[in-house]
């Protein structure tokens, strides 16, 4: 019953506390993804160089990242927007990128403040300047299946907004179901197109969001149509900052539990994640959002 070899991206440190107001001591950070590491998770999204006044939980980005253990095939891939993000990260030894961009123009204004035009012209250099560094680039493309200001999505404009940012050197492309109301059919339409577009689906990265419950579904349709790289939030971090109060991104215990079910390959420990999700919840004072951080995994007692 092998599936074969699943990536998981996690996003809790960067994604996961972004909008969290208690802020995080920049340690209690370095301990949270040490136990990310610990559980065999080897890309993780480890802050934001964007403006501290504009994410105060990821000011400490330039301390932080320096900070963290380096192992041998791991990735700490961090957020940047413009060039003096670019250099920061730099000056802090990165070496994996990811920009944000949007398959709707209503969202990539409220968000980053440009169209989707200007936001891949405003990237372009970025990518380049990081490709000559030799740095591993991810483009996301949120609200890629509905968008809070311009309404339902269809595919096409996700994959024409990824194939730009393949064209600008990505080496993958995040779909983002940013305010969480994507559904399978939606799931496996998009991944078809991208790959009869002529994306190569190792290229291809999703970004499920669980506030209506369909996080764990659409990553089943995704793995049917051949998708084999999923982002998670450990602890289930990061609430929907379009509905307060609602889950977010989909839960890293919540992915592994289904993959291991499923007998898919990925490297990373069960109880290594709920360790690290226990650590993140009692960090932020509150129990854990995912489902089998509640129930925890399941040991099949011994017929008798
Ligand atoms: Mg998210």
């Amino acid at each position: 019953m092998s599936g074969g070899r699943v990536r998981i991206y996690e996003v809790g440190p960067r994604d996961g506390l972004q909008n969290e107001a208690r802020v995080i001591a920049t340690q209690d950070k370095r301990r949270f993804i040490e136990a990310l590491v610990a559980a065999g998770l080897r890309e993780v999204e480890a802050t934001s160089f964007v403006r501290p006044d504009r994410v105060p939980q990821l000011a400490d980005a330039d301390a932080l990242l320096p900070s963290l253990p380096r192992v041998d095939g791991l990735r700490y891939p961090v957020l940047v927007a413009n060039r003096a993000g670019l250099d920061r990260a730099a000056a802090a030894g990165a070496d994996a990128i990811a920009v944000f961009t949007a398959a709707t123009d209503g969202f990539a204004r409220h968000n980053i403040g440009m169209d989707v035009a200007a936001s891949l012209a405003a990237f372009a250099p970025l990518l380049v300047e990081a490709g000559s560094r030799g740095w591993w680039r991810r483009g996301y493309v949120s609200t890629a299946f509905g968008c809070p200001y311009d309404g339902r999505v269809l595919a096409t404009q996700p994959v024409e907004v990824a194939l730009r940012l393949l064209e600008l050197g990505v080496d993958e492309v995040c779909f983002g179901d940013t305010i969480g109301v994507g559904v399978p059919s939606q799931v496996a339409d998009l991944t078809r197109l991208a790959l009869d577009a002529g994306i190569p689906v190792e290229r291809i990265a999703y970004h499920f969001h669980d506030t209506r419950g369909t996080a764990l579904a659409n990553v089943a349709a995704a793995l049917a149509a051949g998708a084999r790289t999923f982002d998670a939030s450990t602890g289930g971090t990061g609430g929907c900052p379009y509905a307060p109060g609602a889950a977010g991104n989909l839960a890293t215990e919540d992915l592994v539990y289904l993959l291991d079910g499923e007998g898919y390959e990925h490297g990373v420990s069960l109880d290594g994640v709920l360790e690290a999700a226990r650590l993140v919840s009692g960090l932020l004072g509150r129990s854990l959002a995912s489902k089998v951080g509640q129930a925890g995994g399941w040991q099949p007692p011994e017929a008798t």
